[in-house]
């Protein structure tokens, strides 16, 4: 059997969005197939977190989904096909498997969810928890604010460092992976 590697993917749960998204997390789920990446995600199978694991079995690749007991009771919410399903007691802990389970770190678009799995990683490496490589992937320029944001952050003495010390943006799906830079 092929070895694989884990990456795991925060991204939104929300439907009602553009198929620009869409179309991103379904070619990341191919990508992540064609290179024997496992996909690590929060175990939905709504919003581009179900897209993408999709895509991934339709590509002959393998998910894991973490998800708590409680949201997995709530009915068309797990992601069932996952081939590793971890239920969990609590969100925290659910995170912290997200964490432990991966060799490097992907944000997508999303909501406020997504913003905080990403800025907790972010948060980590800058803190020396981790040394992992983190890709925010910036589709049509969904993050552009919050960069600005970061900026104003960093201007205004709040944040040593600028953000982009600690993550690699890119626009397309097909830059994620050797941004990641799985090797290390
Ligand atoms: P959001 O960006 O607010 O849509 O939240 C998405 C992120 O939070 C995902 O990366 C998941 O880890 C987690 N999450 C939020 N809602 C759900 C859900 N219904 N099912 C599974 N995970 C969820």
């Amino acid at each position: 059997m092929a070895s694989y590697r884990s990456v795991t993917v925060y991204c939104s749960s929300s439907d009602k969005i553009d198929d620009v998204f869409t179309d991103a997390a379904k070619q990341l789920g191919q990508i992540f197939s064609e290179n024997h990446v496992q996909l690590v995600n929060g175990g939905g199978r709504v919003g581009l977190m179900g897209v993408m694991a999709r895509s991934v079995h339709e590509h002959g690749g393998r998910v894991v989904g973490v998800i708590p007991h409680a949201l997995k009771n709530l009915e068309g919410i797990a992601y069932s096909e996952s081939d590793e399903l971890i239920l969990t007691d609590t969100m925290r802990e659910r995170k912290r498997i997200m964490f432990e389970r991966s060799d490097g770190y992907v944000a997508m678009a999303g909501g406020y969810g997504t913003l905080e799995e990403f800025l907790e990683v972010l948060t980590l490496k800058k803190l020396g928890y981790h040394d992992k490589n983190i890709v925010l992937l910036n589709t049509a320029g969904f993050y552009d604010e919050l960069i600005g944001f970061f900026r104003k952050m960093t201007d205004a003495g709040f944040a040593k460092d600028p953000a982009e010390k600690y993550f690699q943006m890119v626009d397309k799906a097909e830059d994620v992976l050797p941004a990641l830079d799985l090797r290390n």
